[in-house]
């Protein structure tokens, strides 16, 4: 297969020489899983170029596939009115904001963008960013500092991780989901702190489930922490109406200081966003490094969002859609046999192999079938967590989720022992 990564360029460098690349850390495990790859004659799964838009089917190097390797939730990303709206924000305004929002680049599709993402959870306000990664690390690290605590989740996204080693902050993380936990972290180091942060996801995407946001937000209330939840796979996912975790768990959304989510999933554009009081968003808009210091938000993007919530709320359907399509294929998959580990059911099913090599296996398999799904390997996940990950989308047919449970299933009852051969 061709080399599309770059894999040959390490190779090619002295890991010892002061000036080269190959020396860097976590070149040799790279080297290494390669190296596993080619010894199980396994394609490499990543950077596989499709050719067109990806949801629950796609196309790839000229073969259609089910696809369960994208976050277009809804199936909005492709939807004519979706591209009809970023088409006409450029025909008005070009592609690019050309500017930092704070000088010249702001357009009136960013305030409509964010106060329909403000009304999506109640709030006062709201600030859209250009990456949904950029958002956490820019903003959990401008918010807190070295006289602060950070009380995060052990499966935290990495956006989330990298803002709080920015900020300088005492970091502790709590076992998954344990709020009880997080509760003791809080009492033991909240007094010596100036502020405190606890950091959560409304949806995992390693394992699709779901904190107790009530109990999240008690305990923030009683150690006087900001709650912040970071959406990036609960907006349109989670909820009757896809509002996301407080719809979900019936919790007041202003129990939670942050909002944090992302454009580029469900909304089908690209771009972060925090909601929140109006201070919060104020004091972000004139100091955030990665708001001020960053062009706008592309018009496009931003319109594609805007259009993107507008079809979420007219059309809620596609949320029930999705949800009973992830349930399905959980029961389906539990009743095979399979461990969807601790999944809600409501967007992504993991299918936990037990080893890295099994998981890679299993994914070739399943694309050799016409199924196109994504392993999770080590260090990603602990090596006996090793999975596939299935991403459902509210466009997945009853029979296309019954055919890739039975396929799962029968390769991995095909596939031989999960070690490197000698
Ligand atoms: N937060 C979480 C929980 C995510 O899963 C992701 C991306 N997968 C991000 C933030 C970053 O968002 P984006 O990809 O839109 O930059």
């Amino acid at each position: 297969a061709q080399r599309r990564d770059g894999a040959e360029g390490a190779a090619e460098e002295d890991a010892a020489d002061p000036r080269g690349f190959a020396g860097l850390p976590g070149q040799r495990d790279l080297a290494l899983i390669r190296a596993a790859g080619e010894a199980l004659g396994l394609e490499n799964p990543f950077f596989r170029p499709h050719e067109g838009v990806a949801g629950a089917r796609t196309r790839i190097g000229g073969r259609d596939y089910l696809n369960f390797a994208s976050y277009n939730y809804l199936g909005l990303n492709g939807d004519p009115r979706v591209a009809a709206a970023a088409k006409a924000a450029i025909d008005r305004h070009g592609v690019s904001a050309s500017a930092s929002r704070l000088v010249s680049g702001e357009r009136p599709v960013h305030a409509a963008l964010e106060a329909a993402l403000a009304a999506n959870y109640g709030t006062e306000a709201c600030l859209a960013f250009v990456s949904g990664h950029a958002t956490n690390v820019t903003v959990i690290g401008h918010l807190l500092g070295p006289r602060d605590l950070i009380v995060h989740d052990a499966a935290i996204h990495n956006s989330c991780l990298e803002g709080a080693r920015l900020s300088g902050a005492r970091r502790v993380a709590f076992p998954h989901n344990d709020w009880a936990a997080a509760e003791r972290a809080l009492a033991a180091e909240r007094r010596g702190a100036r502020r405190a942060l606890l950091l959560i996801e409304g949806h995992y995407s390693m394992d699709g489930d779901v904190p107790d946001l009530a109990r999240f937000a008690a305990v923030a209330r009683r150690h006087e922490a900001w709650l912040m939840v970071d959406e990036a796979h609960a907006l349109g996912v989670l909820g009757a109406t896809g509002r996301g975790v407080f719809e979900q768990c019936g919790v007041d959304p202003s129990e939670v200081d942050i909002w944090m989510g992302t454009l580029s999933k469900t909304l089908s554009a690209c771009g972060g966003y925090i909601a929140g009081r109006r201070a919060l968003v104020d004091y972000l808009r004139h100091s955030a490094p990665g708001f001020v210091y960053s062009v706008g938000l592309a018009p496009p993007l931003a319109a594609a969002a805007l259009e993107s919530l507008a079809i979420l709320r007219a059309e809620p359907e596609r949320v029930r859609r999705l949800q009973a399509n992830a349930t399905l294929f959980r029961d389906l998959a539990r009743a095979r046999g399979l461990d969807v580990g601790r999944s809600a059911g409501m967007g992504i099913v993991p299918v936990i192999v037990g080893s890295s090599v099994g998981a890679a296996r299993l994914s070739a398999a399943l694309f050799a079938r016409g199924i196109n799904v994504q392993p999770i390997l080590f260090p990603a996940v602990p090596e006996a967590s090793a999975r596939l990950r299935f991403f459902l989308s509210a466009e997945h047919t009853e029979a296309e989720i019954r055919e890739a449970v039975q396929a799962t299933a029968a390769a991995l009852a095909e596939s031989g022992p999960a070690e490197l051969p000698e």
